[in-house]
């Protein structure tokens, strides 16, 4: 029996998480140079990092040397100021993926059920799986949570219910309505996480306040990250916010110093810049234009999307994700996610768009 074997059998049962191709990679093995090459796989901000965030870095390098504030004392009193939640309702985490493990650490038990949706982010059967959980997955309805189906599925064995709001890969939406109905009817011993990592990315027609739900539902989390719209993803931070008891815990559980020095300054700065954040939606609308205008033009079906990405139908989307690869233009095949006949490409500069707009029809023949 090899050392390989010791290991329990739900986690050998575990599929790797497959991220985006690195720009680096595929120079690496097409031999091409990597300024031609266009990544639109990871969700990632086309704009890059927030001017204010990039100087906040440059003057937090020379703290390096001390530890982080494991307290995160700046970001929490930005975020406490912004969303109106105490400094005890806040836990940070190195990306909201930290986030999302620190629950399933903290509230999931081996044997215990993680209700989420089909095609929902991979993320979810991860964090469940790695601590000896059972995943529930619900069959989505038209791509998207099927929340009646959701609340059917819970048992006396769930512990958490992950919604993703908007979802990724899918890019669907929940109005803010549908969930608050969800949190009324499920019971209060479940955690209800709720997503929202593209949540800056909404129209103001489409928002709304599940901060306000917090003091109704000590059973709901909320968790958002920096990796998206604030443009941090290489950084890795990301935010809980939920009820005091509940974030007491999760601070038990996380590592002293789960956020670096560096993304602790980074994203206190970005939080400020409103403007950044603006321009990067505003870029995002318009970029979904561009690829949506073009799908239709060659009769693509896609499915409507709320994030900074959209998926669409392409046939084998292994096959045509290669030659798009082939071309240097890099996006995210999904098969992972029960979707084989789809890719999802990330929102780009019109010029990064325009460039996987070109070299698609080829990709298709
Ligand atoms: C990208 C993403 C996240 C978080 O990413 P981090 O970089 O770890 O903050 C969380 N949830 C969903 C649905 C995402 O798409």
């Amino acid at each position: 029996m090899s050392i390989a074997d010791q290991a329990p059998d739900y986690i050998r049962a575990i599929s790797p998480y497959q991220p985006g191709k690195p720009i680096s990679e595929l120079a690496r093995e097409m031999g091409l140079i990597e300024a031609s090459i266009v990544k639109l796989a990871s969700n990632e901000n086309p704009l890059g990092i927030s001017p204010l965030a990039k100087e906040a870095v440059a003057r937090a390098v020379a703290e390096l040397a001390r530890y982080p504030d494991g307290n995160g004392f700046a970001l929490k009193s930005a975020l406490s100021e912004r969303t109106g939640v105490a400094m005890n309702g806040i836990v940070l985490g190195n990306g909201s993926n930290d986030i999302l493990e620190l629950v399933a650490r903290t509230f999931l038990t081996p044997g215990a059920e993680a209700v989420f949706s089909q095609h929902a982010f991979a993320v979810y059967p991860l964090a469940t799986m790695a601590v000896g959980g059972k995943p529930v997955t619900v069959p989505a309805k038209d791509f998207g949570h099927d929340l009646a189906a959701m609340g059917a599925a819970i048992t006396d064995k769930t512990g958490v219910v992950f919604i993703a709001n908007p979802n990724n890969p899918t890019g669907t939406f929940l109005p803010g309505a549908q969930i608050e109905a969800f949190l009324q009817a499920v019971p209060e011993r479940v955690l209800v996480v709720l997503d929202e990592a593209y949540t800056e990315y909404l129209s103001e027609a489409d928002r709304y306040d599940a901060i306000s739900w917090l003091a109704r539902f000590p059973n709901l989390l909320i968790s958002r990250t920096f990796s998206k719209a604030y443009g941090l993803a290489g950084l890795r931070v990301g935010y809980g916010l939920g009820h005091p008891s509940v974030i007491d815990l999760l601070n038990r559980v996380r590592q002293p110093f789960n956020v670096n020095s560096l993304a602790l300054a980074a994203a206190t700065a970005a939080l400020g810049d409103d403007e950044f954040l603006a321009k990067s939606a505003d870029l995002n609308r318009r970029g979904m234009v561009q690829l949506t205008e073009a799908f239709k033009a060659l009769s693509l079906e896609w499915i409507p999307s709320w994030g900074n990405f959209v998926t669409v139908k392409v046939g084998d989307g292994d096959a045509v994700c290669r030659k798009l690869l082939a071309q240097g233009v890099i996006v995210r095949p999904i098969g992972g996610y029960g979707m084989p006949q789809w890719l999802r490409v990330s929102i780009g500069l019109p010029e990064e768009n325009a460039r996987f707009i070109a070299a698609l029809p080829q990709a298709l023949a």
